[in-house]
């Protein structure tokens, strides 16, 4: 029936070349109900002003596959001046591409201005390679469509019509699975590299197949990603690591070689086998915990990411005659260095990630207050989880885990009774013999690249 009424509306519009193809409520499904609260009104309020407005991008294309959006943005024809006179709480922002964000309540709402064909005169405002510095020429409704990045991204939906209106036969491909790029593959990466990691997070989130000509150029230009800002590049990554759908999306990046200097530690996972375990399980447990809407801490996820290389240059450290500790805590600067020097990590997150490491080694001592101490360290529970994760990888005995849930869990008599006699005796301490029980943590896993 749908097939049946799909056709007659394709036979219907094929006579008008450029013209989009417009889906009514009866074919797409999309409820007007659906559309958040802020976008609605921004769109209203916009058309009010004799302003054409819709939803578009990642939300309609979420809502046609039946999934709930993070977002609405909102295309108008109104320049970003325009746009912000038009509410009482709008602010133009950003500088390679300008849009507003409009308020209403505690719901932003991103406006973006149609975007039109770059001009000759805009060669300047690229790199050597082809990137786009800049994207700020504004242009109609047609030509931003063109302009975005795969067919399935580039549907408008208008509440006031219920209608979906299709420049690029964005309708067709997402009812076929398929994901296509718009124009040519290979010139659009070389605008926006970025563009490969979106394709391989995309089709791993929604199980799409990219289509031949959208996945044949990537591993030829993969070196690329090289050229973009380290910032945009942890944004990208990030949104990859947090889709619920991490282990397919990092299965596909190796597959199509886009891990190469992009992340070490992906290299690694295809190199040695027990960092790969490590990593899988970390982003199979991340996933599973935005399936079940559970909070994940990004700083969380890189610490696992990074933790093999933390232990193989902790190992040569301490092999080079460093003091375990002393040696721990140059392995980790060293890491979070060279990973900064790729993907940007913030330092929130490589704070978080540093205290998650520097507290491994504390969970083999069971004993009187140092067991009590870590227990009240505000970072324990992340710590916590990090060495259950090192115990389903086999790389702590599972026998300390569970001791660290029981004694959790326990009331605080049964705790005093659970601690284990002092595991560092006075009498060695004093003569500095703390390094067999940290070495235990380094064992014999490090096999990591990093040095
Ligand atoms: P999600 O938000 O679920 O990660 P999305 O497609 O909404 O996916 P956004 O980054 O929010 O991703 O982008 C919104 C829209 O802007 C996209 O749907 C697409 O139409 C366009 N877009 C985003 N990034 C690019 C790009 N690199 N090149 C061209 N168009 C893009
Ligand atoms: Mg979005």
């Amino acid at each position: 029936m749908i097939r049946r009424l799909l056709r007659r509306v394709f036979n219907k519009q094929a006579s008008l070349p450029g013209a989009p193809l417009i889906i009514p409520r009866q074919i797409h499904g999309i409820k007007k109900q659906q559309i958040s609260p802020g976008a609605l009104r921004t769109i209203i309020t916009l058309k009010e002003k004799g302003f054409a407005a819709f939803v578009v991008g990642g939300a309609v294309r979420d809502l046609l596959f039946g999934l709930a959006p993070k977002d609405f943005d909102v295309a108008t024809d109104a320049t970003p001046d325009q746009v912000r006179a038009a509410f009482r709480r709008a602010h133009i922002i950003g500088r390679r591409f300008r849009l507003v964000h409009v308020m209403h309540g505690n719901e932003t709402v991103e406006v973006s201005t149609f975007r039109g064909p770059h001009s000759e005169t805009q060669v300047a405002q690229q790199d050597a390679h082809g990137r786009i510095l800049r994207d700020n020429v504004f242009g109609d409704q047609q030509q931003d469509a063109e302009r975005r990045d795969f067919s399935i991204n580039a549907l408008f939906y208008d509440p006031t019509t219920e209608e979906v209106m299709d420049y690029q036969g964005g309708f067709a491909d997402l009812k076929a699975r398929r994901l296509r790029i718009i124009g040519d593959a290979e010139s659009r990466y070389r605008e926006d590299p970025v563009r490969m990691l979106r394709a391989v997070r995309l089709a791993a989130k929604l199980g799409m197949d990219i289509e031949p000509a959208t996945r044949t150029s990537i591993p030829k230009l993969a070196p690329l990603l090289q050229n973009v800002p380290a910032s945009r590049l942890f944004e990208e990554m990030l949104k990859l690591l947090l889709s619920g759908h991490a282990v397919e999306s990092v299965k596909a990046l190796l597959a199509n070689g886009l891990h190469h200097g992009l992340f070490p530690m992906l290299d690694i996972i295809v190199e040695k086998p027990l960092g790969q375990g490590f990593v899988m399980l970390a982003l199979k447990n991340t996933d599973e915990r935005i399936r079940q809407d559970k909070p994940v801490s990004p700083g969380f996820l890189f610490a696992a990411m990074l933790w093999h290389e933390v232990l193989a240059a902790w190992k040569n450290l301490e092999n080079r005659g460093v003091h375990s500790i002393q040696a721990l805590h140059q392995a980790m600067d060293q890491v979070i260095r060279m990973q900064a020097e790729r993907l940007a990590i913030p330092k929130r997150f490589s704070a978080i990630m540093k205290e998650i490491w520097s507290l491994q080694p504390r969970f083999l001592n069971r004993s009187g207050k140092r067991a009590f101490r870590l227990l009240e360290h505000p970072r324990f529970r992340a710590a916590y989880d990090f060495l259950l994760l090192r115990c389903d990888n086999a790389e702590a005995e599972a026998e300390l885990g569970n001791w660290w849930t029981a004694f959790q869990n326990a009331d605080p008599e049964q705790r005093r009774s659970m601690l284990h006699a002092d595991e560092t005796p006075r009498r060695r301490r004093r003569r500095g013999r703390r390094k067999p029980a940290l070495s235990n943590v380094a064992g014999d896993h490090g096999g990591g690249t990093a040095s």
